[in-house]
């Protein structure tokens, strides 16, 4: 087997293991939403209201890509599937 060879093994061998990777990166990215069972235990998390409060209008609510999108809590770690709908003991009025 001569170098050129040698280099264009080596180069199938290299990008085939690219291309391997490649859907494990996609399906890391894809599993990235994700929930906080244990806070929102803590916090007794609910998907719905709480008569007029709700995380859309608490101070701790980060919005996700729309008013109705599913968004983000600064005190619930990790969780960006918090319903602008929803509630917790947390909940504190947004100024
Ligand atoms: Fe919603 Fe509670 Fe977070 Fe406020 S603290 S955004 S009510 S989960």
């Amino acid at each position: 087997m001569n170098k050129v060879q040698n280099a264009r093994r080596h180069f199938l061998k290299t990008a085939g293991s690219v291309v391997a990777v490649i859907p494990l990166v996609a399906v890391s990215t894809w599993a990235a939403a994700a929930k906080n069972p244990a806070m929102r235990t803590s916090l007794k998390y609910q998907d719905k209201p709480n008569a007029d409060q709700k995380c859309s209008n608490c101070s701790q609510f980060v919005p996700g890509k729309n008013p109705k999108a599913l968004g983000g809590c600064q005190l619930i770690a990790g969780d960006d599937e918090i319903s602008p709908e929803g509630y917790c003991i947390a909940w504190m009025k947004k100024a």
